[in-house]
């Protein structure tokens, strides 16, 4: 694509609109910015890209000077179906994403996850692993580095880490990854997609360009996957805990490739199943790479898990807090349900996205849940599928903050209070990060009343930042 020819209207100034706008400025192109939202953060964007010759429209004037610009690139928090693509499409125009651009000019080999649950957790396991390598690897795309900004330092001998989100997959057309992972597809995002078949199409999307040179990850335990791999063109590499025929495989506790054994699955410091099937996406890809047992098993054991997946943060009177606040669908609710340890006083709710909570009830009458909590604003839907599944040992408390107090006064000492919403944050939050990160302060005024007067509360285990919704 000829950047200099053209004229570019940005739109949406988060993190991926002002990598976009940086790099196309970067590479000549005229670029015109455009937010409807108007904050501190817009702000301070449209300011410094200014600087770089970037032109901002205002609301009033965008239908009349968007129609002058050439292609848009679209944030991925703005659907497709939004009247500014839309007006694009109909004019004949281009709209493409911030990873779509970066696709036309990456020089380097790509290794692509998508899936609804675990992307983060897996590229951050590998971009550790490629690192121990002595690998140029970066984690990016919708990990939080975009990958326009990444495109330089990679050149043509690193390798791109890339997480990318059903939203991105709306915008994406030319990626063809060297590996394409994808890990698992449950409901997720029916607000936005409409129906689980379109998050299906969209989540196989990542697959369409390969050829039987390039290399396609999946899930054999996983139906939606396996229905999605008969009409990929790649090599298929199957990873699986349910079968030993599987490519990657879980055999007398050791993470196995194709019949060998790459390292002890107790080396990961991740608990949980839907960990190890992570860890046996990695292995996988590390293992096309041409990468090392000891390698990968360094890279292992160096992962520090991610914050506000499930992350014990502290304990209040024998009780101990899981932040899981990144657990924004049903199916990553049930896992967490099912990997932590002893009781657990559960607390769901938040932003609804469409999806029945009933599978979440069904995992919880089997589980170590002695009690829910559920809070925010679906909390009468999520009430009415737990009701529906006769599970009653509910308490319903609308108010984020009085909702953790009650779920930790419910709670015994031995038990954990476990926050795995099933549900986006964006009712009360603006983000899953400041949920979590609510969370902990609460826990803390907690240790602070529990605390024996005169004695200050001990520090709550903290980890790195990192992860982006
Ligand atoms: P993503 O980037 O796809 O949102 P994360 O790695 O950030 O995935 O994890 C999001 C949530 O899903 C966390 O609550 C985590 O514990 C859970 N999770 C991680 N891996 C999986 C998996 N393979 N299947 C289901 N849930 C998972």
């Amino acid at each position: 694509m000829l950047f200099e020819r053209q004229h570019f209207l940005v739109a949406g100034l988060s993190r991926s609109g002002i990598a976009s706008a940086e790099y196309l400025r970067a590479h000549g192109a005229r670029v015109s910015l455009y937010d409807d939202v108007d904050d501190e953060t817009v702000r301070k964007a449209v300011e410094n890209l200014t600087a770089l010759g970037c032109v901002n429209i205002a609301k009033e004037e965008l239908e009349e000077r968007s129609g002058g610009c050439d292609v848009l690139v679209l944030s991925p928090g703005i659907p497709i179906d939004h009247p500014l693509p839309v007006a694009f499409k109909r004019a004949g125009k281009r709209v493409l994403g911030e990873t779509e651009l970066a696709a036309l000019a990456l020089r380097c080999p790509c290794i692509a996850v998508t899936g609804t649950n675990g992307k983060t957790t897996t590229v951050t396991m590998l971009e550790g692993i490629f690192r121990e390598a002595g690998k140029k690897a970066l984690a990016c795309g919708n990990v939080g580095r975009p990958m326009t900004s990444c495109i330089e330092e990679l050149g043509e001998d690193g390798v791109a880490i890339a997480e990318i989100s059903s939203f991105q997959l709306e915008t994406l057309v030319s990626l063809r990854p060297h590996v394409a992972v994808l890990l698992n597809i449950t409901e997720d995002h029916l607000n936005r997609h409409y129906t689980f078949e379109n998050y299906i199409y969209l989540k196989s999307r990542l697959l369409k360009n390969s050829t039987e040179s390039e290399y396609a990850v999946l899930n054999y335990d996983d139906p939606v996957v396996r229905s999605v791999a008969e009409r990929c063109k790649a090599q298929i590499v199957w990873f699986s805990l349910a079968e030993r025929t599987a490519d990657a495989f879980l055999a007398d506790g050791y993470l196995c490739f194709r019949g060998e054994k790459v390292c002890l699955a107790d080396d990961l410091p991740v608990e949980g199943d839907h960990n190890l099937m992570n860890a046996l996406a990695a292995v996988c890809a590390a293992k096309l790479f041409g990468l090392s047992n000891e390698v990968i098993e360094r890279g292992f054991k160096s992962f520090r898990g991610v914050k506000h997946r499930l992350q014990t943060i502290g304990e209040v009177g024998g009780v101990r807090f899981i932040d899981d606040s990144k657990a924004t669908n049903v199916d990553s609710a049930v896992k967490a349900i099912g990997s932590v340890k002893g009781e657990s006083v559960l607390l769901v709710g938040g932003k609804d996205k469409g999806y029945s909570y009933e599978p979440l009830f069904d995992a919880v009458k089997s589980s170590h849940v002695v009690h829910t909590v559920i809070y925010g604003e679906n909390a009468f839907r999520i009430l009415n599928a737990a009701l529906k599944r006769g599970y009653t040992a509910v308490t319903l408390c609308r108010p984020f903050d009085l909702a953790v107090r009650v779920a930790y006064l419910t709670a015994k000492p031995g038990q954990n209070v476990l926050l795995s919403p099933a549900s986006a944050s964006f009712d009360t939050f603006r983000s899953y990060e400041e949920r979590g990160e609510r969370f902990c302060a609460l826990m803390e005024t907690l240790q602070a009343e529990d605390a024996p007067a005169g004695q200050s509360a001990p520090e709550p285990e903290r980890e790195e930042e990192d992860g982006a919704e």
